[in-house]
């Protein structure tokens, strides 16, 4: 008796690999795109996406991004757990404190724009919405990060954070 073939595993075992290589970068981008403690749940479902494809090994990276961003936003839009600052995070997760405190479609457009570098329209649509709303939540999410007693960029961004944290508490004052 013959048993059905399993789906070969290559494919799965190429993306495991990535999903491990990078878990550090995906695991924030995941952490900062929901308030819940569910990101290793998105990036499970991530993962379940993409080992569908087939993608070149160059763009891996980058699909594997990209499929944690929307498994990330399809999750944040549907999950109903209260938002959880106190679970348990690799030490990416200060990093993305503060952009945590955006109300969620801020948080979406400021992380993809802001820390991933997307193009707008590729946001607009990932999100779902048109590009002139984008603009307008990006510059409120800018706005909010501005004077909320943090630094809007993070670490690597900032060429001298002690100089761009005074001259914000200034304007904010
Ligand atoms: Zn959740």
């Amino acid at each position: 008796m013959k048993r059905p073939t399993p789906e070969p595993p290559a494919a799965f075992d190429i993306w495991r690999e990535i999903f491990t290589t990078h878990r550090a970068a995906l695991w924030s981008a995941a952490n900062a795109l929901v308030t819940c403690s569910c990101t290793d749940t998105v990036l499970e479902r991530a993962r379940e996406e993409a080992g569908a494809m087939d993608v070149p090994g160059a763009f891996r990276y980058g699909y594997a991004l990209r499929a944690v961003v929307k498994a990330a936003i399809a999750h944040a839009l549907q999950c109903r757990e209260l938002p959880c600052d106190s679970h348990d995070s690799p030490s990416a997760a200060p990093k993305s404190a503060h952009i945590k405190s955006l109300p969620t479609p801020e948080r979406f457009v400021y992380f993809l724009i802001e820390i991933l570098g997307y193009p707008r329209r590729d946001v607009s649509l990932l999100v779902g919405m048109s590009d002139t709303n984008t603009d307008q939540l990006l510059s409120l999410a800018r706005r909010r990060l501005k004077c909320g007693g943090h630094s809007a960029q993070p670490p690597h961004f900032s060429r001298d954070s002690n100089l761009t944290q005074t001259f914000e508490n200034a304007r904010c004052a």
